[in-house]
């Protein structure tokens, strides 16, 4: 998927933006400025580039947290997920609209963008990703669903209002 379509298809932005080595093509997230399977030949450190991971991917590991950490005290019990990118990369996050029974090693998910936790008496929110599961005809990584219909020119905020 272009980083093009991939913005108009997400309705709401979240930081997933790691690098990618176009000397060997692995990709990195967090994003790194070198890349350590090329660091010998020393052709990676210009060979970087912004990449932008599409959110997809596969639980490989999860752990159901009942003691939660400080913040997380409300959304006990939780599951914690190690979910392998389909772009390669391993992320840690939360696994969300799903019972903690229902996740599985292999289940498809798809990042979103959520309230981590409030801080404090400040009330200060933290926002970041966390995974919910996805259904395999929209994965992209797995059998191809129906085909988007193409938006011909203007965003349709502008549409609506022309
Ligand atoms: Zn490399």
């Amino acid at each position: 998927m272009s980083i093009a379509r991939f913005w108009r298809e997400t309705p709401r932005r979240y930081n997933l933006g790691g690098s990618k080595c176009t000397n060997c093509g692995t990709t990195y997230f967090p994003p790194r400025s070198v890349c350590p399977e090329c660091t010998r030949h020393r052709q990676s450190i210009e060979k970087m580039i912004p990449f932008q991971l599409s959110g997809e991917g596969e639980v490989i590991s999860y752990t159901i947290v009942h003691d939660p950490a400080e913040g997380f005290e409300l959304q006990v019990p939780y599951v914690l997920a190690l979910v392998k990118t389909v772009e390669g990369p391993v992320l840690t996050g939360q696994v969300v609209d799903t019972a903690p029974e229902a996740v599985a090693i292999g289940l498809k998910v798809r990042a979103t963008f959520r309230k981590l936790r409030e801080e404090g008496k400040a009330g200060v929110i933290h926002y970041g990703y966390k995974f919910a599961p996805v259904e395999d005809s929209s994965f992209a990584g797995g059998p191809r669903g129906p085909t988007p219909p193409v938006p011909s020119g203007l965003p349709s905020r502008d549409r609506a209002s022309a």
